[in-house]
This record gives structure tokens, C-alpha cells and sequence, in this order.
């Protein structure tokens, strides 16, 4: 999919309204619309990515930064200490449904492993 109708690229142009939590050169996160735990918020590149499949060795500091803020959110909400689960679905066998790579950071209750 382009960047053109990417709906996570339409968030980052501010086209389509998100509750931005959190803010880096590289990466952007916001309350997921559908959250399956008290705290749900996805952490995405500015660079659209498709796919885990479509990083660039060159992506790896913008992937690094994912989770430092996954790290920044999980302290920010308090969750860090309790647990919390930083996961990224991979095409559509995986559950993966917007086609920009987004790291789901998921807390405030118990998870369950392995999930379904
Ligand atoms: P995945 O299924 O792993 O691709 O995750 C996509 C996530 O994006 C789902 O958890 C959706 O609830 C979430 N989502 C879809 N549209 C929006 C939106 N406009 N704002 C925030 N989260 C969204």
C-alpha cells in the first residue's frame, strides 16, 4: 500500500485525529481506537513501512526508537513495573490489518501467553 492511502500516514499528517501520546523525530504513538486492554497504544514510524518484512537494515535505529517509546509510555501510564506486552503483527495470518508497522503496547491487566 502507498503512503497515499495509508491511514497511520493520514494520523502522522494529522488528516485523520488520534490521541497522540507520544512524540520523537522518528516515531509517534496514540490511544489505539479499539483497545483490548486499559492501556493500548500503538508506537509507529514516521517513515511508512509496510510490513516487519520491508525493514531496512537501514531502519534499525527507527526501529530501536519504537521501543524506547514503548519504554516512555509504559512508565508514563504505570504499567512498567506491573508488565506490559510491546508486539508487532506480521501480515494478515499474524492479525495485522493497517499496513504500516506499528508496535501495540498493551497493559493494565493480566496477559495471557501465548495469546490466540
Ligand atoms: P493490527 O491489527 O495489528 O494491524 O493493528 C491495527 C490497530 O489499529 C488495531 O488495534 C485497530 O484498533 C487500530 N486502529 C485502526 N484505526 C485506528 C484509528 N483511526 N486510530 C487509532 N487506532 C486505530
Amino acid at each position: 500500500m502507498s503512503t497515499d492511502n495509508c491511514l497511520f500516514c493520514k494520523i502522522l499528517e494529522g488528516e485523520i485525529p488520534a490521541e497522540l501520546i507520544y512524540e520523537s523525530d522518528t516515531a509517534v504513538a496514540f490511544r489505539d481506537i479499539n483497545p483490548q486492554a486499559p492501556i493500548h497504544a500503538l508506537v509507529i514510524p514516521r517513515k511508512h513501512i509496510s510490513t516487519i518484512n520491508d525493514i531496512d537494515v537501514d531502519d534499525e535505529a527507527i526501529i530501536g526508537s519504537l521501543y524506547s517509546a514503548a519504554r516512555h509510555i509504559a512508565a508514563e501510564e504505570g504499567i512498567a513495573d506491573e508488565g506490559y506486552r510491546a508486539v508487532m503483527n506480521c501480515n494478515e495470518g499474524a492479525g495485522q490489518s493497517v499496513f504500516h508497522i506499528h508496535l501495540h503496547v498493551l497493559g493494565g491487566r493480566r496477559l495471557d501467553w501465548p495469546p490466540g
